[in-house]
């Protein structure tokens, strides 16, 4: 029978192994990759729609500035953060408060697809213990996340190439439109 994609991934995952000890370390941003959780714009209004929040309660702009004709350039969105640097949906007592909703950045974490080679970020849980099921839903996850950030990148190329900048402006691209800064 023939292997498909998801069942060869949800494989590798397997191999690997996840359990969350819950520590809390990635939504801290205490763990090696912080709490910097890239947003889609189709996730941004999701989750402002789900939670009932304006836009700058849920996200904040990417922090990465990328230089474009002169201008000084954000290429989407990430998770809003507190003073801190912990994610603002992190509540020590209780974790996640937006769990049912969380992005795919948080769905898939620690792991992630560049093409098809699956990365796997230094986390305490992996190596754990992880049956079929949760490895297909894991592998079900990365594929969706990784389709959802192809197509946010491809949208965003294509804006930055057809959007006239003027020299010294701060602005913010997205999938859906440019915002100034
Ligand atoms: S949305 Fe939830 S899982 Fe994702 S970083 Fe915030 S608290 Fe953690």
């Amino acid at each position: 029978m023939e292997t498909t994609p998801l069942r060869a991934l949800a494989d590798r995952v397997l191999a690997i192994g996840f359990r969350c000890s819950r520590c809390g370390d990635c939504c801290r941003g205490t763990g090696t990759d912080g709490s910097l959780v890239l947003l889609g714009r189709e996730e941004v209004e999701r989750l402002t729609r789900r939670l009932g929040l304006p836009l700058e309660e849920v996200a904040e702009p990417y922090p990465d500035v990328v230089e474009f004709r002169g201008a000084r350039c954000r290429l989407g969105w990430a998770l809003r953060r507190t003073g801190e640097g912990a994610c603002r949906f992190y509540d020590e007592v209780g974790g996640c408060s937006v769990y049912e909703d969380r992005p795919h950045l948080c769905r898939t974490y620690p792991f992630m697809l560049d093409g098809d080679r699956l990365i796997v970020s230094e986390c305490p849980g992996i190596g754990g213990p992880l049956d079929d099921v949760e490895a297909l839903a894991i592998a079900s996850d990365l594929i969706l996340r990784r389709g959802a950030e192809e197509e946010d990148a491809r949208a965003i190329r294509e804006r930055l190439a057809s959007t006239e900048l003027r020299p010294g402006e701060d602005v913010l691209i997205d999938s859906r439109g440019v915002y100034r800064l």
